[in-house]
């Protein structure tokens, strides 16, 4: 469906859960995020049923998330139930990678067709400040068994960090050397409680350029990817540039969202949200709901003005 500014709306981001089992300090405020009660939360069964009515839609793509999706109960299922959805072509799914030793192979077995797996140092000791207490071990594991359960081509998320992770940029764009996957650098966005720390920590995606003169762009084939993407000469994998803050892709932006607890925002960057789970649970049509967010979609965020207040709900609330 299109929107009020022609964007294609056809990708749905659902997160599944707002638990983590990791507690990244850009992402998860100092103290914590209060505990929803199990019956906030859309069980599996909603959470299909509003896929189906996306797809009438012009939902092709639906991607889950969270929080940590794979603590979600049931997540297996779910990937088994939208994949076999009519017109859904691609579920994918963004972790931290540290359960995927345990789950990589069922989820392909599910449907899955690819995963973006969080890792923003490649260091032990760094690993385990930023995410408060993970263990680096856990997701190199992870990514093993992603590659081997043939959950390809991976992608790898590294949100820069200003003075955390900035020296190690050159090492994350050899790594596409000889391997084929994507390394996206992320720009820190303000987000909830947290946007202060964001806003001092933040770095725009060009360091990654000038640190690598070498990098040449590359067409995306798929128009409506945040990505910019480049490559080293003679390298097997991808740098991507996700640039939010310095060069917003708005514009082109084909997606909604679907919180655990059931709202429907338009965007990310914008408090707005539209209650989805009541008419469901009162057995109600969601179809208007969903056209609804879909043609209140701002044209743009405000993320890079001046007097910007970050959104109140948390990343690990929406799901990045
Ligand atoms: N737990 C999963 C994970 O770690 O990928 C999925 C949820 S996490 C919120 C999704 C993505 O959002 C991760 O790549 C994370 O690094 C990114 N993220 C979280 N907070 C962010 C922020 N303030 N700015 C930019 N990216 C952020």
């Amino acid at each position: 469906m299109l929107d009020e500014e022609g964007r294609e709306i056809n990708y749905l981001r659902i997160s599944v859960t707002d638990l983590c089992n990791l507690r990244c300090r850009y992402c998860i405020p100092e103290e914590g995020i209060l505990k929803k009660c199990h019956s906030d939360i859309l069980s599996v069964e909603e959470i299909e049923q509003i896929v189906k009515v996306s797809s009438k839609l012009g939902v092709k793509k639906v991607r889950l998330t969270g929080g940590e999706p794979l603590v979600r109960k049931g997540i297996v299922e779910l990937v088994k139930k939208i994949s076999n959805i009519q017109g859904i072509n691609e579920v994918a799914l963004t972790t931290n990678g540290t359960l995927l030793k345990k789950y990589a192979k069922s989820l392909k077995e599910a449907g899955l067709k690819r995963v973006n797996i969080s890792i923003d140092t490649l260091q032990e000791k760094k690993y385990e400040y930023i995410t408060k207490g993970g263990k680096l071990q856990d997701v190199l594991d992870g990514i093993k068994a992603a590659k081997e359960s043939g959950l390809s081509p991976l992608k790898f998320n590294v949100v820069l960090i200003k003075g955390f992770n900035d020296d190690e940029i050159e090492n994350f764009v050899n790594l596409t050397l000889e391997n084929e996957v994507d390394i996206r650098f992320i720009e820190l966005m303000p987000i909830g409680e947290n946007g202060d720390w964001a806003q001092r920590h933040f770095i725009p995606n060009t360091i990654v350029l000038d640190k690598n003169p070498d990098l040449i762009p590359v067409a995306s084939k798929d128009k409506s990817a945040p990505a910019k993407h480049y490559k080293l000469p003679g390298a097997k994998g991808r740098v991507g540039l996700i640039n939010p803050i310095s060069s917003h892709f708005c514009s082109s932006c084909n997606r909604i969202r679907l919180t655990a607890d059931g709202k429907v925002k338009p965007c990310l960057h914008s408090n707005e949200e539209i209650d989805i789970r009541s008419t469901l649970r009162q057995g109600g049509n969601v179809l208007p709901i969903l056209t609804k967010a879909i043609k209140v979609k701002p044209k743009q965020h405000h993320m890079n003005e001046e007097d910007y207040t970050p959104i109140a709900r948390e990343m690990v609330q929406i799901g990045g």
